[in-house]
């Protein structure tokens, strides 16, 4: 059997706060615990909201919880180019049609889902053009009738370790088409591809069997296994953990700055303290 390789994911848009403390700590002690390893990776493929400064203090906040990685840090900002064979393969199985519906829409879907933020599907507007169509400045949308089309024998399966959603699970084309729709997956113009296929895309060339990441990404994992299946890349396991909620039991916002974990540093927390608030 592979080893357990995870790893923590964040995008450098933001201090580390509780929830993604926890989701750090809990990939990396799983890692620790098996004898696996345990990778850092930061998704900053949003060039404008990314910032150095945030990266620094990721490091820093982990550094500080005690947590340590093996190799060095995959940052996606540094490496656009290695999504670019994969960007082709979609291209050449006719999967993917350029898109110029507005910029705010197409950044919103260039970032992770967030929590408490709700999807929106999209309503199709350009999903006729040819990719001959393509203009400076257009997005780039998966045509998920006709990926799955592309599957219809072989839907994709993806194995779940978390609690909440524990087992295996089988893709529905109708939910999937209802729920996420033709998602962004590469913008013009900065050339940038997006989370969904970038994150994918690299749990795959980081050999990681096990991704361990929060409850709310759990209705995304079929769009990512999806792709994963198309571009002939291994699938992982999946381990969707409970979000951190706050003492109102609202889970907490992506960049909540209150809960950062510079902030409880400066207070004089521990890292057994931040452990403790947890739940771990
Ligand atoms: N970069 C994503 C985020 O910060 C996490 C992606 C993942 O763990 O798959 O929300």
């Amino acid at each position: 059997m592979a080893d357990f390789i995870t790893r923590f994911a964040p995008s450098p848009t933001g201090p580390l706060h509780l929830g993604h403390a926890f989701s750090a700590i809990l990939a990396h002690d799983m890692a620790r615990a098996d004898g696996g390893k345990f990778l850092l990776r930061m998704e900053d493929t949003d060039l404008q909201r990314s910032k150095p400064e945030w990266d620094a203090q990721i490091i820093e906040d982990l550094s500080w919880l005690g947590l340590t990685w093996d190799g060095p840090i995959l940052r996606q900002s540094q490496q656009l180019f290695s999504y670019d064979p994969y960007l082709e393969q979609l291209a050449k199985l006719d999967l993917l049609y350029p898109c110029s519906c507005s910029r705010a829409d197409i950044r919103a879907a260039l970032a992770a889902p967030q929590e408490g933020q709700e999807h929106e599907v999209y309503p199709g507007t350009c999903k006729h053009r040819p990719m001959t169509t393509r203009e400076p400045g257009d997005a780039l949308r998966l045509h998920l009738d006709r990926a799955l089309g592309l599957l219809k024998n072989q839907l994709p399966r993806f194995q779940e370790t978390g609690e909440k959603f524990f087992g295996h699970h089988q893709i529905d084309p109708n939910r999937i088409q209802a729920e996420i729709g033709d998602v962004v997956i590469s913008r013009k113009g900065e050339d940038i591809v997006a989370y969904f296929l970038a994150s994918a895309i690299d749990d795959a060339a980081q050999s990681i069997t096990d991704v361990v990441r929060g409850e709310d990404l759990f209705d995304f994992t079929p769009i990512q296994v999806t792709l994963l299946t198309l571009l002939n890349l291994p699938i992982p396991n999946y381990h969707h953990h409970r979000l951190v909620r706050d003492e109102s039991g609202k889970r907490l916002a992506k960049r909540d700055d209150a809960r950062a974990i510079a902030k409880y540093r400066a207070e004089g927390a521990t890292p057994a303290d931040i452990r403790k608030m947890v739940g771990l």
